[in-house]
């Protein structure tokens, strides 16, 4: 029988003293519980007892805690016990370190008398949750409950049950499952206005104002008149935040998103922020109110550019657009007057920050000009194919999507057999000493990167789905007439980003481009018409 010299570790703390629980926590007390406990135990022999008398246990800066940690250390107890775990402390992090850490490091045997836990006879039992969280539970409330609660919900979320009390703004629950949400077209129409009006070039100010103006119901109030929930000083008035809130809200597009906060105990009233990479996503959950190439086009507008609305509110036409050719910085708008007329002219900030790039100057009128006809060309360049696709897809009947995948996947193909070829001329040339063992190692490595690279290209277009037919976004340009001057709301809606050149070169990315491209090569491979 294996032999155990234990550490006995007492504490009472400085707000215990002079309480009713003062005499049944008593270090005298504690000591006697455990002595009994052990009185059957042949095995284990005391070792010392560690005493932190008047000591808080949100923290281990305590005498007899360090005093037992270094005799843990130089192997001089193999052993602790406990009343019970919150004697050990009463900061989850620390106890959960000493529990997780520190008894399986030094293959201590733990033992907490009250909370019926032994290491040896059942480790199992010291992974669960549970020894943590009996430590913060307060006495008086029933230990167990709140920890099979959380079990409960966190297993129902995985299951992508929706477990909120009521549906979030634009859903309601499902009469015929309650974990389950359905548009409610009312609060539905007012998200897709809120989005439409982004694309349309609106500040979230010009939103809020039009909304209030307007007399449409803040979401808190519709939920409380509509749905009869209960909510607190609900506002009256759309305000930024709400919009914020509803532009970046993936259930929008489909998605459930759960366990973005969590408490950490029935007591807690506190929410904490989970890591993102522990948020429980479901994607295609239920039915979407917002697309999602429009969704994310309106995350790039609003939340990945750097947009500064002027002093009415609103925005420039180009503002978050503009960008350096050179140095990749924004534009900077600068205006004066001449001769009664109001001139625009743009900058690269670095210039006139640090004079460490050239100016990149251009007036806003000809940028105009050759945005406008860019765009113009763009539209008619993708009409045109429009009718190529339309002919053959509807001759045919081929399912456009499957044909794209499968033209990208003979690509690939033929892109990783040329390098397996590049691979094995190198081993060749190796062979026959025609190239040193340093560039066959580099080269090597680089070949077999590039292949890793399109393998995984492969995996990710086979594995693929499309929730929506991928020619929708044609549409867009089928009826577009030719624009006659340039706004902001076009800008959106086909633009990625302007790059401006030193002399007057603007080079524009556009919105849609690789789907163009997919849409070339497919006419390519159909008929070589283009
Ligand atoms: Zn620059």
């Amino acid at each position: 029988m294996k032999k155990w010299k234990f550490g006995v570790y007492l504490r009472l703390s400085a707000d215990e003293k002079g309480k009713d629980n003062e005499q049944s926590n008593s270090v005298v007390n504690q000591r006697k519980i455990i002595e009994y406990y052990l009185n059957d135990k042949k095995d284990i022999t005391i070792f010392k007892c560690y005493v932190d008398d008047g000591y808080t246990g949100t923290d281990f800066n305590r005498p007899g805690y360090k005093e037992m940690l270094n005799d843990i250390e130089t192997k001089k107890i193999n052993g602790v016990i406990v009343k019970d775990l919150s004697r050990l402390g009463r900061n989850y992090i620390q106890v959960g370190n000493f529990i997780d850490k520190i008894v399986p490091s030094y293959k201590l045997r733990f033992i907490s008398v009250n909370d019926n836990v032994d290491s040896l006879n059942n480790p199992r039992l010291m992974d669960s949750l549970e020894i943590p969280f009996k430590n913060l539970i307060n006495e008086n409330y029933s230990k167990d409950s709140s920890i099979k609660l959380r079990t409960a919900l966190s297993a129902s979320k995985k299951a992508g049950n929706f477990i909120g009390k009521y549906a979030p703004y634009g859903y309601i629950k499902d009469e015929k499952d309650c974990h389950k949400i359905i548009v409610d077209p009312d609060a539905a129409a007012v998200v897709k206005r809120i989005f439409e009006l982004v694309l349309r070039g609106k500040s979230k100010q010009e939103i809020k104002e039009e909304l209030n103006n307007n007399h449409i119901l803040t979401p808190s109030i519709y939920m409380r008149d509509r749905i009869g929930a209960e909510v607190c000083n609900p506002r009256t008035k759309w305000t930024v935040y709400m919009l914020d809130a509803i532009l970046t809200n993936e259930t929008y597009i489909g998605t459930l998103v759960q366990g973005k906060r969590t408490r950490l105990n029935h007591k807690a009233h506190n929410f904490v922020r989970v890591a993102e990479g522990e948020w429980v996503v479901f994607k295609n959950h239920h039915d979407a109110i917002i697309r999602e190439d429009i969704f994310y086009q309106v995350q790039n507008i609003l939340y990945n550019r750097n947009v500064k609305a002027n002093k009415n509110g609103s925005y420039h036409t180009y503002s978050g657009f503009l960008k350096c050719s050179d140095c990749g910085k924004s534009l900077y708008r600068i205006t004066r007057t001449k001769r009664g007329k109001l001139q625009a002219f743009y900058y690269c900030s670095t210039y006139l920050k640090t004079k460490q790039c050239s100016k990149h100057h251009i007036t806003e009128r000809k940028l105009d000009n050759i945005v406008l006809n860019a765009i113009n060309q763009y539209i008619e360049l993708i009409c045109d194919i429009d009718k190529h696709i339309d002919e053959i897809v509807s001759y045919s009947r081929i399912d456009y999507n499957e044909e794209v995948k499968k033209i990208k996947i003979i690509e690939i193909n033929k892109q990783i057999s040329q390098y397996e070829n590049l691979l094995s001329d190198l081993i060749k040339d190796y062979q026959n000493d025609i190239i040193s063992q340093e560039d066959f190692e580099e080269f090597k490595n680089d070949y077999l990167y590039e292949t890793n690279k399109l393998k995984q290209e492969k995996e990710k277009i086979e594995s693929s789905k499309f929730t929506q037919n991928n020619l929708d976004w044609i549409k867009k340009f089928k009826h577009q007439k030719k624009f006659t001057d340039i706004n902001r709301s076009i800008i959106n809606e086909f633009i990625d980003n302007i790059y401006v050149g030193d002399k007057d070169e603007v080079e524009i990315s556009f919105l849609y481009k690789d789907q163009y491209e997919d849409a070339l090569k497919y006419l390519k491979s159909k008929n070589n018409m283009v």
